[in-house]
């Protein structure tokens, strides 16, 4: 059976998880936020309290953590922890964990299994390069730091939560310097991968190009 995958890299903050999310739902997709897997995997590094480093109580905790992600949801340990992976705290030590072998091997291996023999929509910061570098679509999207701080920073704010708008940028670009140059498999667009600048795009314009692409790929001329 020819399989229908798309992997949408990008750096954070580019709406890829907006775009995966709603492309998942168009083409009837099961849609795998592999971000909340690290986040997932952050959180339990702070439960336990153990020091984010490569070493033994890393490789321990590892080997006892079990992580899904099923029906757009992201389990730790059979705990629906959706919610709780959402907070400033679980971001920054998902991206600090996220350097390390031990941590992407075992994650890797989870989402590359998933997207060995389903139609998915998977997203995430190596998900063309690593995870699925022979899914049939392929995107890295976009856009420049400032933009991608301010969308964060409406979203906060229309959130009620509070934000300030250079803190939210300075985070933005430690977490990309941190995702392009990490030793273990960096952010960085497959040459397979079709790029996409969302700076001056609509989420709905964002789609638009996506399904085109798509299409022109499977070489159909209506909507999938
Ligand atoms: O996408 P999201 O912000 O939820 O991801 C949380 C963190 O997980 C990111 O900062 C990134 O460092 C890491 N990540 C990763 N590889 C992925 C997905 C996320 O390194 N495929």
């Amino acid at each position: 059976m020819k399989l229908f995958r798309i992997a949408v890299d990008g750096p954070s903050g580019s709406g890829k998880s907006t775009v995966a999310k709603i492309l998942a739902k168009e083409y009837g997709l099961d849609y795998v936020d592999t971000g909340a897997m690290y986040r997932a995997m952050g959180l339990k590094i702070i439960r336990k309290d153990i020091p984010c480093e490569e070493g033994p109580e890393l490789s321990e905790l590892l080997s006892e953590t079990v992580i899904d992600f099923s029906d757009g949801k992201v389990f730790l340990d059979g705990e629906d922890v959706s919610d709780l992976i959402r907070t400033q705290e679980v971001s920054k030590m998902a991206s600090d964990c996220s350097a390390f072998a031990t941590v992407r091997t075992k994650l890797d291996t989870i989402q590359k299994e998933i997207g060995r023999t389903k139609n998915v929509v998977m997203d995430g910061r190596d998900i063309c390069t690593v995870v699925m570098p022979d899914a049939e679509h392929q995107f890295y999207i976009t856009a420049t730091a400032e933009e991608r701080a301010n969308r964060r920073y409406k979203e906060l704010i229309a959130k009620g939560q509070e934000a300030e708008y250079e803190t939210i940028l300075k985070e933005i670009n430690e977490r990309d310097y941190n995702d392009t140059h990490r030793e273990v498999n960096p952010l960085r667009k497959a040459e397979t991968a079709i790029e996409i600048d969302t700076t001056e795009l609509t989420i709905d314009e964002v789609v638009a190009r996506v399904k085109e692409e798509i299409r022109k790929k499977e070489g159909l001329v209506s909507d999938y």
